[in-house]
């Protein structure tokens, strides 16, 4: 068997004639007609006039733009989801900003409601109001979206909403990335689609979008020669890449059922079987593209830890991960405050990221299924 892989990368087969049609018109630049179309369909899948879509290199140029948008700069406090990956924070720190850390909900594994206005209520006591809150659909599990929201509208702290993981997502049937005042996605390798390295960052006037494409191109100011006036940067998608995004957005939706089948597939063995469960939607009113299937295990009930199960599939190999690990944990933001109880920890003791690649075939999944009932009945 070869290798199974966490998330690959899965092709739809028609990238390689969208990037031929680039280079004959020789549009080998990050400018080019492949970039507006891409950003128009990313547009579209919002599902509003509203939302003004910039491509980017990646997820994480789009959050740091979307601090600039903001305004953020040297020791402002912007609130941050612990369960996240590194690359939703550590533009806080490029900013010179002080990220605060705040706990999970176990229903969605997303920013707690209650801990974040604890968060805001200290940090405002402290004479230090928080500039942003930046929350994660982790996993593709979308928010506690009415909740989070009606408290940045109470204290008037706009949201950024990391998408990542969750285009195709949807929460009371209106898509994530829609939500926040700036929103963020990623088209990383290992994402639902992917045009092997990009990101996007979604904005909500046509004002934003012309400022961060400024920014994303060097802050060349309107003249006849190069005048610049404020801090530049490269972070404009290359018009190759958008041509693959453009054979990608097509199979979106069939990439969402297929993760939808793959988390059913993992729960209709998993479920029944003592100290293990499949995450899902607490409630029908979220819709996950599940990108990556969590176990959840409860090590003494069912005899062997995350860590155990991972370390047995890869010698059959099969790839799994360990949950994001809390950020408030890791040595670089060990010095940031944080407002939590332990859930975030305790999501990451005990859950393990399950092979999710949407090209994997059915023998490859009956062959993941024996191998992980054997080691689960047998050690
Ligand atoms: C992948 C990811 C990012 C960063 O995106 P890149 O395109 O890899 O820079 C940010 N946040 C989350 C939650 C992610 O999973």
């Amino acid at each position: 068997m070869k290798k199974i892989w966490l998330s690959p990368p899965h092709l739809s087969g028609n990238e390689l004639q969208k990037i031929q049609q680039v280079f004959q018109e020789n549009w080998v630049a990050p400018v080019g007609p492949q970039i507006s179309e891409f950003e128009a369909k990313i547009s579209s899948c919002l599902e509003s006039k509203d939302h003004h879509v910039v491509a980017l290199n990646s997820g994480t140029s789009a959050l740091h733009l979307a601090l600039k948008l903001f305004n953020i700069g040297k020791d402002d406090v912007v609130i941050c989801q612990s369960l996240s990956f590194a690359a939703s924070v550590n533009p806080v720190l490029y900013e010179g900003a002080c990220p605060i850390f705040v706990d999970s909900e176990k229903e969605t594994y997303n920013l707690s409601p209650y801990f974040l206005e604890e968060a805001i209520k200290s940090q405002i006591k402290k004479g230090k109001k928080p500039k942003a809150i930046i929350v994660v659909h982790i996993y593709g599990m979308p928010y506690k979206v009415d909740e989070i929201h009606r408290i940045s509208a109470e204290y008037e702290i706009p949201i950024i909403e990391d998408a990542a993981e969750a285009l195709g997502s949807r929460y009371k049937n209106r898509p994530c990335g829609s939500f926040g005042d700036l929103a963020v996605f990623s088209f990383n390798g290992n994402k639902i689609i992917t045009t092997s390295a990009g990101g996007a960052l979604v904005c909500q006037d046509q004002i934003k979008k012309n400022k961060a494409i400024f920014w994303a191109t060097q802050s060349k100011e309107n003249e006849d020669f190069y005048l610049h006036k404020e801090i530049g940067y490269n972070y404009r998608m290359s018009n190759v890449l958008a041509a693959i995004g453009l054979s990608q957005i097509d199979v979106l939706e069939e990439r969402v059922q297929k993760k939808r089948e793959i988390q059913q597939f993992y729960a209709s063995f998993l479920n029944d079987i003592e100290g293990c469960g499949i995450f899902n939607e607490f409630s029908s009113e979220y819709k996950s593209n599940h990108w990556l299937s969590i176990l959840e295990i409860d090590p003494e009930k069912a005899q062997i830890s995350p860590l155990e199960l991972m370390n047995k599939l890869a010698e059959r190999t099969i790839e799994s991960r360990r949950i994001w690990k809390p950020l408030h944990t890791q040595p670089i933001f060990a010095e940031f405050d944080f407002y939590g109880n332990g859930v975030a920890e305790e999501i990451f003791e005990n859950g393990l990221c399950l092979p999710s690649g949407t090209a994997m075939t059915t023998t490859e999944l009956d062959f993941i299924k024996t191998e992980i009932l054997n080691i689960l009945k047998h050690g």
